[in-house]
Order: structure tokens, then sequence, then C-alpha cells
């Protein structure tokens, strides 16, 4: 898919999307129930000591050679998955180029849908038998946690937070936190928007970052970045920050909007899931390392981001478990 022809997909749409299409599943409660009218606040602190120190890229590694497609070893929670029939998957469905609904085909597409996609693969040796629930970005954790979905993947920075009660795969993508701004902007960096309300998901890790820049931007939450990019057409906000990922999705729905500065946070994404099954984690990675070697992960990331440049190398796996 080109980002020309994505452009269908405006903010608009985003957020009018909601209901999600029949055989998704849209437990987008606690999103839409999020006053909006009341979103410029801060949400109240956590109150959970901080996680302690790790080092959030390392993952559990994989067991040996990958299980044939269709044969999962018994009593492993890829069989659980296999009896099913079925892949259950959570992500976003407005999230431009890693998980948005194509307005032609009514389908959930991206780098991230295509992650579970390939789990699905190597699971059943179909990509098709997946299931994408549609889930707030402040449910990912406990989606993934709870087992509601088998596997979140969706744009999900993996941190020593979040590592407490999911466990993460190895890291799929380096993505790093930016800015958009109107194009009239003379803003060179986030650092410039001290005072400016500045949106951002509610439950995202950008959320927490615009609040700890020096110059005390006003960080605005919104369910989703749908819903910031609206926002922002219609002036209620002055900027939008999150990952440079997530930015240059909408900026291509934007011709008025452009994003400025250089990346000021690490996002390294992986996909979450519960920490139930250690086995599916190693299972996951296993797969990852597979698809790193043999270049499926090069195509999709030229089928989603070709636009931006030449595919550079995949990140490197680590693992302490
Ligand atoms: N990577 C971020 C996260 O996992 C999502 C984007 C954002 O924070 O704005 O929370």
């Amino acid at each position: 898919m080109r980002i020309r022809a994505a452009l269908a997909v405006t903010a608009l749409a985003a957020t009018t999307a909601l209901t999600a299409c029949s055989g998704d599943t849209s437990p987008l409660a606690s999103a839409t129930a999020m006053p909006q009218q009341n979103a410029v606040t801060a949400a109240p602190p956590a109150e959970r000591p901080p996680a302690p120190a790790c080092n959030p890229r390392a993952s559990l590694r994989p067991a040996g050679a990958l299980p044939t497609p269709g044969d999962m070893p018994a009593g492993s929670y890829m069989a659980t998955i296999q009896k099913r029939g079925r892949l259950v998957l959570g992500t976003s469905q407005d999230t431009l180029l890693f998980s948005s609904r194509n307005p032609f085909t009514g389908q959930i597409e991206g780098f991230d849908v295509d992650m579970g996609r390939q789990i699905a693969e190597a699971i059943f040796g179909d990509a098709t038998k997946i299931q994408i629930k549609v889930i707030g970005y402040d449910k990912r954790v406990s989606s993934a946690a709870d087992g509601s979905v088998d596997i979140v993947a969706d744009t999900m920075t993996a941190n020593c937070d979040r590592w407490r009660d999911v466990n993460f795969s190895s890291i799929y993508y380096e993505a790093g936190q930016k800015v958009l701004v109107s194009k009239t902007s003379t803003a060179k960096s986030i650092d410039d928007l001290g005072g400016k309300k500045v949106c951002s998901a509610a439950g995202s890790t950008s959320f927490e970052n615009i609040g700890k820049r020096p110059t005390k931007p006003i960080a605005v939450a919104k369910p989703a970045f749908g819903d910031c990019l609206v926002a922002f057409q219609r002036n209620e906000v002055d900027g939008i920050s999150t990952d440079d990922t997530i930015l240059a999705g909408m900026a291509a729905q934007d011709p008025y909007a452009k994003v400025i500065g250089q990346k000021f946070t690490d996002e390294p994404y992986a996909i979450a899931m519960s920490k139930a099954h250690p086995e599916f984690a190693r299972f996951v990675n296993a797969v990852l390392e597979r698809n790193r070697a043999d270049g499926t992960w090069k195509k999709t990331y030229e089928r989603w981001l070709g636009d931006f440049g030449t595919a550079p190398a995949p990140p490197t796996a680590q693992y302490d478990k």
C-alpha cells in the first residue's frame, strides 16, 4: 500500500470507525467513554512504585527450531491457539501504516497486523487465521496480561514498567518520539511548545514524555491518535507528539502538518503476551528470528514503510532469559 492510496483514511474516519466491522470485537468502551471536552488534563499518577531497572530489549530465548505449522507441541499455548482455530491479535484501527482500516476493503492492515499474520502463519500454515480485536492504547498491557488477546502488536514500546505485567518479544522495530505541528508553525522542536497544548493518546508512553519536557508543554490525552488528529485539525491543540512512525502516517493524511525535530526518546517496539505462557514468547521470538534472517522483515518494511527510504537492518534480537 502506498501512502497516497491511504489518504482516504482521514482523521474523521479514524474517530468514526470505532464500530468495527463484523468479525472484529471492539472493546472500546473505555475509549469512547473518555470525556473529550475534559481531555486537557494530565492523567493521575499511577499508584505504583517505579519499575526496577532492566534491559527492556532483552526477551526469552527461542527454544530450538520452530515446530511444523499445524502441528504445535502438545500442552503448549500454541496448541491451545491451534485448537481454537485463530490467533487473537489486539491492535489499533487508526494507526496508518501500522494498523489501520483500509477504507476500500474494510480490513485492518499494516506493519503490526503483518507481525500477527506471520505468527498465525507459523502456527496454522495460514496467515488468515487471525482475529483482530481493536483495543484502546490504554488497554494494551491489560489485554495481553489477562489473555483477552493472544498478542498485542500495536506500536507498543517495550519498557521496564510494562515488563512487570507482560512478556515482550524481541524488538521488531526501533521508533522514537517526535512532534507534529502546523506547517505555519515556527517551532523547531517540542521544546519550542512550552505552554502549548500537545496531544497524545491516553496510556501511551508519549503522553508521559510530553509532561517531562523542560519547557512544559501541556499534555492533552485523547482516546486514540485519530482523535488527536481531529483535535489538531480543529485547532484545539497546537501539536501532536508520538512515535515518528505514527506521525508519519498522520502527516500523510494532512497536507497542512509537518513533523519537526529529532527523535527525543527511544521507542523499541515489541509484541506483548501474557506472562502465563513463556513458551509462547519463545515461539514468537523464533518466528521473528526466522523472519529477520529470511528477508520477511525487510519485505514487510518495504511494503508499509518503503516510501520513507530503504529498509534498515532489522533490530538485533537480545535475550536474557
Ligand atoms: N510506542 C508508544 C507506546 O507504546 C505508542 C505511541 C505513543 O506513546 O505515543 O505507548
